[in-house]
Parts: structure tokens; C-alpha cells; sequence
């Protein structure tokens, strides 16, 4: 199988490109690998001025780059050039910070002089998801890259231009050949390669069964992974939140990216005094979700980004109802051509339902009742999942106090969506991967973190 587009606004195919056969393979390991034998001895302040023109280039041509995202996944065009400008000052963070996260670090010990330094691994496989399909594939490449390792992507199956185009960025700024290559291959190949000797590691974007699938493959060879899986992120509703800025948060972070984000508002947890004003609220707010042309900026919800993806979420919404959610919003699919599928809101979801206890990747969110504070986290982690997660409340010292030790996620924010952010490290526990990126660990994750002892 190969790869595919389809606009998802439409239905229309764009375009299906052959995987590549094993000798073109082969030639693009070995090239990536002679690649970082060169890549690994220049200096940082080479690397940093290759990345910072990796940015220059984004900027130039953002329309380009969200036109051509739009098109492949859905995204509002304003969202998808949002996208670009984001990778743009990723690349700027990287080229003022790597160096600095990665140079080497005096320890004092009893005798003779030691330290640690940071030295790349090698070529790094990369398989990422369509949601965020520049982002996703940069936040690992450009820290990944400046640690002197080198780049093999395998993108998912539906977004073969944005594969393509990321390459051409890169090369574009002047990395060498080999320093960064897009692989047209499938899921059988991208595993078969983590057992070739030249590649050093792998990171994975993607839902847990794919996570798991490289985590046993990659262990089985005991290479270094990094995974970046799926979530239900619990945002907590205590009666003291102020509760407008509660439910424009949370149907901000439900509705963003047409509801396919990793890190979205999935189960919104409402203490009792206050779930009839929240819901009041959250109504309003997720019905002004303006279902709109994708390359028009007024759209605020495009399709999702694939037929397949769309039946499955109506599936979980339909058999959570079957076990007592009560639907009050959106929760049909519309007639006509495309992958659309409205805002939609489940109230009254308990623990066992689809809705709770899977992730719904898509514009669909569950609102769960908590007797108190105390109710709410446990509600909060009884789930597999551990990405990000939110709390609203006006009392500061509570909501860090719940943030900081009672939450169990790669994150926590207090009145405030979960975001990712080039200076704050990324990531999950549980099932939802481990490792993080982004920041100085993420710049880390991808090094032999060496200890040098001279007498
Ligand atoms: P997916 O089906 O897992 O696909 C992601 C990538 O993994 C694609 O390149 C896919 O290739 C590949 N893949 C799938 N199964 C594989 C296997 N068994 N072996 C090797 N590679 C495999 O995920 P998706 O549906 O595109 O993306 C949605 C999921 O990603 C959600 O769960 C979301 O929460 C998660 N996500 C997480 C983050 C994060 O930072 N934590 C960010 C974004 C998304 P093909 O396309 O060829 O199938």
C-alpha cells in the first residue's frame, strides 16, 4: 500500500505516490548514514545557522506550506498557517539554545578533571502522525538535528505532500543530502529498518497500537525510543473557576485542529454545584463553531481528515449514548461529500463508556459530573492515559497545588488550554508514551549522555 491523499472537504482525490522498493531503500540508509558520519563533526554554530535558515524559509513561503496542509488534512487555513509560524520559531529557539543545552558540563569530583558531553546517536527513524504534519515532524527534527544526528521520516499514508515539502525545506536551506530524508515506505518497512545497524533510534507521533508496535520492535533490538502517543486529557471544573473563561477554554482546545489534537479538552470534569451554568456556557460555545470551506479564514471547524476517522468517533459517540450519555449537541454525520462531522457534546459520561474511556479524536466532548474536588481527581486518572491536562479554579494555590502533585500527565496547566511550546518539554506517561520533546530534554533524547574522566 501506498500513499494517498484526499481532501478531506471534499472527498477528491490529489494524489498517490508507490512506496519506494528495497534498493532505493537501502540507498537512502546508507546515504543517511554517510551522511552523519560528515553531519555529527560540524560545529554547532554551523548547525544552528542551517536551522535558522530552515525557519527563514517557513516564513517565506507560509502560504505555500498551509495551502498545501489544508488541502491534505483539513485544517482551517488560518490554523494551518498558524502551524508554520510556530515551526518557524521553533527553528529560532534551537539555533540561539541547542548549542547551549548541549555543550558540556563541568562536575567536580575528588581527583582529576570530569565531565559530560552530549554526542549524537546516528541516523534517528521518524514516523509521524498527519494532524500536525509539519510541526510534528520538525519538533523532533530540528533539536534532533542540531545534536548532530541525522533524519529518516516515514509521514503518515495521507499526507504525501507535506512529506515531500518538509524535505524540500531542508534541503532548500542547505542541509547536505542525507542529513534529513523523507521516506515514502509503509509501517512493515519503517519497522523493518529499526533492525539495520546504521539506525540508532526511532520516536513515534501516533496512536498507542502504533507506539506499541515500534516500542517491541525497536526493544527487541534495544534502541532508543521516544513516543508521543494519544491522550484523554481530564479538564477539571471546580466551582470556584470562573466559568465563561472555563468554557471558551475548554471548547477552544475540544474544537482546535477539527478536534484532532493529542493534547484537546477530551474529558471535561464539572463539580455538581456548578454543571448546569458550565453546561449552559460550553453549549453556546461549541455550537459557534462556524463548519466552513477549510481554505477560508472564517472557517473555524474543517473536516476530519479521513472518512475512516469519522466513522470510528461517531461509533464511540453512538454506542457511549447506547450506555446512557445523553447527547446535546451536533452527533450526526452531515450528508454530502467531505469528512465533516459538527461540534458535538455528550453530557452525563461515566466511567465505561466509549466516551470516557477511549480518546475521541475528533469534535466531540465528553462532560462528566464530580460530586467535589476530591471526586474530580480521582475521575481525572482513572485512565490509561497521562499526556496534558488543565484545572480551572480561581484559587491560584489550589489549582497549582492540583497541578503539580494530584494530576497524573506529562503536564498540567491552571486556566489555561495545554499548549506545547518550544521552551517547555513535551510528553506523556502511561499509555501515553514516554520521553520527551522539546526544551533541553528533548534536545537530549537523541544523545549519548557521556562521562569523560581525565586524571
Ligand atoms: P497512527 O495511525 O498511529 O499513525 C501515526 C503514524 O504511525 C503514521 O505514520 C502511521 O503510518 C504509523 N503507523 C501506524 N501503525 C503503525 C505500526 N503498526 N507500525 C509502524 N508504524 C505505524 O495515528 P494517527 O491516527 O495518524 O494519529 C492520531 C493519534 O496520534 C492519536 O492517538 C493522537 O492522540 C496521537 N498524537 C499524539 C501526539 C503527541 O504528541 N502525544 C501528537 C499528535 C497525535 P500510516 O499512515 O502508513 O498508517
Amino acid at each position: 500500500m501506498g500513499y494517498k491523499a484526499v481532501n478531506p472537504a471534499t472527498g477528491e482525490e490529489l494524489q498517490s505516490v508507490a512506496c519506494i522498493g528495497s534498493r532505493e531503500l537501502e540507498s537512502a540508509l546508507e546515504e543517511s548514514f554517510q551522511a552523519y558520519l560528515q553531519w555529527r563533526e560540524t560545529g554547532y554554530e554551523c548547525r544552528a545557522g542551517l536551522v535558522g535558515a530552515v525557519g527563514e524559509i517557513l516564513r517565506q513561503n507560509s502560504k505555500k506550506y498551509a495551502d498545501i496542509i489544508t488541502r491534505e488534512m483539513g485544517k482551517p487555513i488560518a490554523a494551518a498557517r498558524g502551524e508554520i509560524d510556530k515551526c518557524a520559531r521553533l527553528c529560532d529557539f534551537y539555533a540561539e539554545h541547542g548549542a547551549g543545552y548541549l555543550s558540556d558540563e563541568e562536575i567536580k569530583v575528588d581527583s582529576g578533571r570530569s565531565f559530560v558531553t552530549y554526542n549524537p546517536l546516528g541516523p534517528v527513524l521518524a514516523v509521524m502522525p498527519w494532524n500536525f504534519p509539519f510541526w510534528q515532524v520538525l519538533r523532533f527534527a530540528v533539536p534532533a538535528l542540531m545534536a548532530g544526528n541525522t533524519c529518516l521520516l516515514k509521514h503518515a499514508a495521507n499526507v504525501p505532500g507535506c512529506a515531500a515539502e518538509v524535505e524540500k525545506v531542508l534541503l532548500q536551506a542547505g542541509l547536505p543530502r542525507g542529513v534529513f530524508s523523507n521516506l515514502f515506505i509503509n509501517k512493515e518497512q519503517a519497522l523493518e529498518i529499526l533492525g539495520d545497524g546504521r539506525v540508532r533510534g526511532a520516536t513515534l507521533t501516533g496512536s498507542v497500537s502504533a507506539g506499541r508496535a515500534i516500542a517491541e520492535r525497536a526493544g527487541s533490538m534495544l534502541k532508543k525510543t521516544v513516543l508521543e502517543l494519544g491522550g484523554s486529557d481530564p479538564y477539571l471544573v471546580l466551582e470556584d473557576a470562573d466559568l465563561e473563561l472555563a468554557a471558551r477554554t475548554c471548547a477552544a482546545s475540544r474544537l482546535m485542529n477539527n478536534g484532532q489534537t493529542c493534547i484537546a479538552a477530551k474529558r471535561i470534569i464539572v463539580v455538581q454545584k456548578v454543571y448546569d451554568d458550565f453546561m449552559d456556557l460550553f453549549l453556546q460555545e461549541m455550537a459557534r463553531a462556524n463548519m466552513a470551506d477549510p481554505m477560508h479564514d472564517d472557517c473555524t471547524l474543517g473536516p476530519m481528515a479521513r472518512e475512516d476517522l469519522r466513522r470510528e468517533l461517531h461509533g464511540q459517540v453512538e454506542r457511549s449514548m447506547g450506555q446512557g450519555a445523553r447527547l446535546e449537541l451536533g452527533g450526526y454525520i452531515p450528508e454530502g461529500p467531505g469528512f465533516w462531522y459538527p461540534g458535538t457534546v455528550l453530557s452525563g459520561v461515566k466511567p465505561g463508556m466509549p466516551a470516557f474511556e477511549e480518546e475521541l479524536f475528533g469534535p466531540a466532548a465528553a462532560v462528566i459530573s464530580a460530586n467535589d474536588e476530591k471526586e474530580a481527581i480521582e475521575l481525572a486518572n482513572r485512565t490509561r492515559f497521562g499526556l496534558g491536562s488543565a484545572v480551572f479554579t480561581r484559587d491560584i494555590e489550589r489549582g497549582t497545588r492540583i497541578a503539580s502533585s494530584e494530576i497524573e500527565a506529562g503536564s498540567c496547566f491552571v486556566n489555561s488550554m495545554v499548549q506545547s511550546d518550544p521552551r517547555l518539554p513535551f510528553g506523556g506517561i502511561k499509555d501515553s508514551g514516554y520521553g520527551r520533546e522539546l526544551s533541553v530534554q528533548g534536545i537530549r533524547e537523541f544523545t549519548n549522555i557521556k562521562t569523560v574522566f581525565v586524571r
